[in-house]
């Protein structure tokens, strides 16, 4: 394992709100504004973000494109685009670099998602940020890893402004709402992920264990196309809910009022992920599909 030799990451920036209306991650950046003693370590300067702050104060996820999926080099260079989002993850971007020259960061970004998902780590696969979500796995056993090969989509997103980073996704929570339980989960999250950080950087961070299971992203599902004239299809009632679950070709994955059932065909088994999420419905996506690995067959590709 070529973790140990990973350099120390000096800032952690703890970002809420990338998305407007994923209210968990805006509350807790709020709260640790004015009680900032719980995510001080010694090893690193904790700095809080609110990324995204006219769609926080619209409580919906967006101005005029997703944050998340804005942080492309190519779109950053286009002096035409002049999107609310595009401008604020230039501004991220100098943040992150230009304001600690020689510094190396880490985000973790806070989310919320529609589907149940439990709580899930989302990582791209640079062997320090796995090594660190593993070692919160190990604290929480109900965590779990979903990682992304390289790509534009995973090249894209707010965290890949920084040295490493981890997504945060803890679900099912409504859009747009703020709740006890959701919130004292990502507070738990969060304080294990500083601990990790903590560790890495004094090199005492734990070796993972190279069984931890890991849901590498496949694809995307989308919904069947049908004619506009045509009765409306949503998720079959045996995957509702069903995330991380094995499915297999034949399972039920959508339904419609008259009784048709479309099945899965596909490769089998493939771990379905953001079931039914809301945020994916303009974008036609009803689910993902992963795999399920082990840490150690991620590290050795
Ligand atoms: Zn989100």
């Amino acid at each position: 394992m070529p973790l140990k030799s990973c350099l120390p990451f000096d800032t952690v920036y703890l970002v809420g709100g990338t998305h407007g209306n994923e209210r968990t991650g805006v509350s807790l950046v709020q709260h640790w504004g004015q009680s900032p003693s719980e995510i001080q370590r010694e090893t690193f300067a904790t700095h809080l973000l609110l990324s995204n702050p006219q769609a926080i104060e619209k409580n919906i996820r967006f101005i005029d494109r997703d944050l998340n999926r804005s942080f492309l080099p190519r779109l950053l260079e286009d002096r035409r685009n002049i999107d609310y989002e595009v401008g604020r993850a230039r501004e991220i971007v100098k943040t992150f670099s230009a304001e600690h020259p020689g510094k190396r960061t880490f985000a973790i970004d806070l989310h919320t998602t529609t589907a149940r998902m439990g709580t899930t780590l989302i990582t791209n696969t640079v062997p320090a940020n796995l090594a660190i979500a593993a070692q919160v796995r190990q604290k929480m056993a109900e965590v779990r890893i979903y990682s992304f090969d390289a790509s534009d989509r995973i090249n894209s997103c707010l965290r890949a402004a920084a040295d490493g980073g981890i997504g945060v996704e803890i679900g099912p929570i409504p859009q747009g709402v703020v709740r006890h339980d959701t919130l004292a989960i990502a507070r738990q999250v969060v304080r294990q992920i500083l601990d990790a950080i903590d560790a890495h950087n004094r090199k005492t961070l734990a070796l993972p264990d190279e069984e931890t299971a890991v849901y590498l992203h496949d694809r995307h599902v989308f919904y069947p196309q049908q004619p506009s004239s045509a009765a409306p299809v949503f998720v079959h009632q045996a995957l509702q809910g069903q995330d991380y679950h094995p499915l297999s070709a034949g399972h039920p994955i959508f339904q419609n009022l008259d009784g048709r059932i479309w099945p899965y065909e596909g490769p089998s088994p493939r771990y379905p992920v953001f079931i039914n999420e809301a945020a994916y419905y303009r974008e036609n996506i009803a689910f993902s599909l992963t795999r399920r690995i082990t840490l150690a067959s991620l590290l050795s590709i």
